[in-house]
């Protein structure tokens, strides 16, 4: 019997579900489809040769926003999304904070 082989063009890092079980159709078009998933889990912040790999991925990507925006929603996530890091991340979500206290 033949096994015919099967390529997954998926970004490797970013899940298939969401943990609430909604699928990421977003995921296809992904620039870091094929990349090695090591790229978005830098070491340490100080990584600045393999941030800058995955944030190369990052900058033209078709679907930065969807992943920034699932990132954003989940402050239990590592690594590089939407061309942000954890750090960028914490910063974002406390001007959404600051910004949505100011309007109320
Ligand atoms: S924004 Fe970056 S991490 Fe997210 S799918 Fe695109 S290339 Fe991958």
């Amino acid at each position: 019997m033949e096994v015919e082989a099967v390529v997954i063009h998926e970004p490797q890092h970013v899940p298939r579900a969401l943990p609430d079980g909604q699928e990421q159709d977003w995921r296809a078009a992904a620039a870091c489809l094929d990349s090695d998933p090591d790229l978005f889990f830098p070491i340490s912040t100080k990584d600045s040769w393999s941030r800058e790999l995955a944030f190369e991925h990052c900058r033209p990507c078709q679907v930065r926003e969807e992943c920034l925006g699932v990132a954003l929603a989940d402050p239990r996530l590592t690594g590089i999304w939407g061309g942000t890091d954890e750090i960028d991340r914490q910063r974002l979500r406390a001007n959404r904070r600051r910004r949505s206290e100011e309007t109320t």
